[in-house]
């Protein structure tokens, strides 16, 4: 809904507000003030709004509006807008003067505590955003759903992965949020971060325990696994690093570059190279990432020579074109040329090369952010899981 309209929601309820106020026989306040000049504020908001001042229109109907029962709903949505707009101070003093009414009603005093509280997210001021939403998540209302959302973005923000996992498991208990594929892979990312903190302290068993958690929330997460086969490896149980390798191949194939220095490593240890190399050659056809050329190119050059390794590489190319695939290519011919053209060559190789380095290799898929290095959250939308490979990456 565009703002215009709902503006003009905005003051068919304040008019409503404003009649029920008007014809319903309430014994009014002494100091209440006179209908007219209600309306001639009315009046003036409306003029703010034709003229595209909506700030001036809110403050000006908010100034019109005596908080009564009827119109507790019309200031909730004006506090709400004006956050919206950026004017959190403002949205702060408007819940406040709806919170120090006496005899709210329990269900309006929920509703304006919860926004009250996400002014407070707005405003940076968790803590107090925090007591807030405990209180109305202690009172076991309807609002503790919400209350609990909430409670999961301050945790997430501070840092304090223990109690946003708590939270998130308590949200998760609902059957309404229990296919909530974000909020299970969000959970998932809080224990992966107690388990990297149990990493950095050696404590490989606690990691392994938080690591099965991730794996409870959402058993394909990707960093989760990549834990835990860096655990294994580390343990020298390479069969399992690589079962656990191969799990992300299926079922995230766009992380295969991530998983090709690992898996190198592990298949090295085994001593079992030929298997690695089975492995590559097999997932070659299909694969549009690179890197797995360049990993085989590389295996090809080990076990049998760069001769080898250039008719492999001249024979991928001439079926799939690649700038990352020609730059190796060059790479290995070079040494090989004719003197003359070395140095064009080399030229070419450089220039490429620093092209290819400019691309971004990684790419949000909800909100398109590029960037070089892999974040399980978004720097730009905040959400988890949504960066990933870009499979053309260093192709033309
Ligand atoms: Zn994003």
């Amino acid at each position: 809904m565009d703002s215009i309209a709902i503006y003009v929601l905005l003051l068919l309820a304040i008019i409503a507000g404003w009649a029920l106020g008007r014809f319903t026989f309430v014994p009014r306040r002494l100091n209440t003030r006179s209908s007219n000049d209600i309306f001639a504020d009315y009046f003036v908001g409306l003029n703010y709004l034709l003229n595209d001042e909506p700030d001036e229109a809110i403050d000006t109907f908010i100034k019109a509006l005596e908080i009564n029962s009827e119109t507790i709903e019309t200031h909730l949505a004006l506090g709400a807008l004006l956050r919206r707009r950026g004017k959190v101070d403002k949205a702060i003093q408007v819940h406040q003067a709806l919170l120090a009414r006496p005899g709210l009603d329990h269900q309006f005093s929920e509703s304006t505590r919860l926004q009250l509280a996400i002014d407070y997210i707005s405003a940076g001021l968790l803590d107090r955003a925090e007591r807030l939403l405990n209180d109305v998540l202690d009172e076991g209302g309807v609002g503790k759903w919400d209350a609990l959302k909430h409670l999961v973005t301050i945790y997430q923000t501070e840092k304090d992965w223990d109690k946003a996992i708590q939270c998130s498991a308590a949200l998760l208990s609902n059957a309404s949020f229990k296919k909530d594929d974000e909020l299970r892979a969000a959970a998932a990312h809080y224990c992966c971060e107690l388990a990297e903190e149990w990493l950095r302290e050696n404590q490989q068993k606690k990691a392994r325990e938080q690591i099965k958690k991730a794996f409870a929330f959402d058993r394909k997460n990707v960093r989760a696994s990549l834990l835990l086969a860096k655990i294994e490896q580390s343990a020298g149980n390479y069969k399992a690093a690589i079962k656990e390798l191969t799990r992300i191949r299926n079922n995230n194939p766009e992380f295969i570059s991530k998983l090709l220095g690992p898996l190198a490593e592990c298949y090295e240890q085994l001593q079992n190279m030929p298997e690695y190399e089975k492995l590559l050659t097999n997932i070659l056809p299909d694969e549009p990432d690179v890197s797995v050329v360049l990993a085989l190119s590389d295996l090809v050059t080990r076990r049998s020579g760069e001769e080898a390794a250039i008719e492999f590489l001249n024979d991928y190319l001439t079926r799939k074109p690649s700038l990352t695939g020609l730059v190796e290519l060059l790479r290995l011919q070079i040494e090989k040329t004719d003197p003359n053209l070395k140095s064009n060559l080399n030229l070419l190789q450089q220039m490429i090369d620093k092209l290819l380095r400019r691309k971004s290799t990684y790419q949000c898929h909800h909100c398109g952010y590029e960037t070089k290095n892999l974040y399980w959250m978004c720097p730009s939308c905040q959400k988890w899981d949504k960066i990933k490979p870009i499979p053309e990456a260093g192709n033309s």
